[in-house]
């Protein structure tokens, strides 16, 4: 590779075919990271020999034999800001509608990479990874460095990305990109979410005689429209819209002479920045509280989070945001920072230091988890030569 002074689109399409990059997606797409149960170690392995020809050393982090994190640094040539490359490896499952090809065939056809994972985020995750390779045979890295971080079971609530935060490993942060399917759209807001689980227990009866028992699930259901009626779990963004809160999961009763005497309820709150996870989880346990001294001979409940993640918030004015909204205004694309509905191990990152989050990949979001997932080539190819325009510009200064 010849050192050259900028990146400009056609040393990158030259460099996509140089160093077999789309053949490096094939292959991981064929890496079945389906989770669960994962098997992510696979495909960290498979970075982990990339990075090695490359003369990057990278670092797995294993939970168990087959759940793996993979970190990679690579250093510019004097200190500076840290910008992480946040990726991860598991995918969904294929679900149970007939695919029209072999989800893990990583097929290509009319431009376009097919298979499990090809959007949600093979191809980010192959594009981060690359775009660092790429920046450092290129020494375009002036100051800072660039650290690549790939995590396992994402998609059933960041697990490895819960792993590294407890366990130390996640240093801390100036700005990161998450290079979840966005169309290449700059992001800089996701939702939180709390998943809780509600359980109501009372006293069983015959139904003939309605006040000798305790009803759990009349119980619970008057719990949860107190909750609706009450102004605790709602909020507005202008980026976000509306915070929601969805009842997924109602079980209860046994029989229809019986006075149900215990019933169980899920609910998935995606939550906005201006609300705080715990302080809403303290809240409902408090409604329920101030419920059950109201009134006598009322169900216990009992309430437990499930999943806790906070929602992803970035000044529109951070230097990543405005770096890379210049970048796609240069390029014509809409630089216009916006909000998306799913959350991110960002979610998890956010906690070990407030750097600045933005998400940032190739894939059409609607696509993620569906039958027939692809992604295009060409917006594969734009990835990198987005990341590495932002992180040589990022990383060209001190501080
Ligand atoms: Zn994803």
């Amino acid at each position: 590779m010849s050192i050259i002074s900028y990146i400009d689109k056609v040393s990158v399409e030259e460099w996509v075919s140089e160093y077999n990059i789309i053949e490096f997606l094939q292959e991981s797409i064929r890496c079945n990271t389906i989770n669960p149960p994962g098997n992510e170690i696979l495909l960290a392995e498979q970075i982990h020999k990339k990075f090695k020809t490359y003369g990057i050393d990278s670092k797995i982090y294993l939970q168990d034999k087959n759940r793996a994190n993979i970190v990679a640094t690579i250093k510019g040539k004097n200190p500076g800001k840290r910008l992480v490359f946040s990726a991860h490896l598991d995918t969904v499952d294929v679900g149970e509608v007939n695919w029209n090809f072999d989800p893990l065939s990583g097929d290509i056809k009319n431009g376009r990479i097919y298979g499990r994972g090809s959007t949600d985020m093979k191809s980010g995750l192959v594009g981060l990874m690359y775009a660092m390779i790429l920046c450092k045979l290129n020494e375009s890295i002036q100051y800072g460095e660039i650290t690549f971080i790939a995590t396992f079971g994402e998609e059933t609530g960041s697990l490895g990305a819960k792993y590294l935060l407890e366990n130390g490993h996640i240093e801390s942060f100036d700005a990161m990109i998450v290079g979840e399917p966005t169309s290449n759209k700059l992001i800089i807001a996701h939702k939180g979410v709390l998943w809780l689980g509600i359980e109501s227990t009372g006293k069983t009866g015959h139904s003939s005689m309605p006040s000798e028992g305790i009803n759990a699930i009349e119980g619970l259901i008057y719990f949860l429209n107190q909750i609706k009626e009450s102004n605790i779990t709602k909020a507005t963004d202008d980026l976000l819209t509306d915070a929601t809160m969805v009842l997924t999961n109602i079980e209860g009763g046994k029989s229809i002479n019986v006075i149900p005497d215990y019933c169980s309820a899920t609910l998935d709150l995606r939550t906005l920045s201006s609300q705080d996870n715990q302080v809403l989880i303290d809240k409902i346990k408090s409604l329920a509280l101030e419920i059950s001294y109201k009134y006598k001979n009322f169900p216990e409940l009992k309430i437990k989070s499930i999943n806790n993640m906070s929602s992803v918030k970035t000044s529109p004015n951070s230097e990543i945001v405005q770096i890379t909204k210049q970048i796609l205004e240069k390029e014509f694309k809409d630089g216009t920072p916006q909000g998306i509905n799913y959350f991110t191990d960002g979610s998890i990152f956010s906690q070990a230091d407030d750097g600045d989050i933005i998400i940032l990949g190739p894939g059409i979001p609607e696509m993620a988890h569906q039958p027939n997932e692809y992604v295009e080539i060409d917006m594969f190819i734009e990835s990198i030569y987005l990341y590495m325009q932002i992180a040589s510009k990022y990383l060209k200064q001190s501080i």
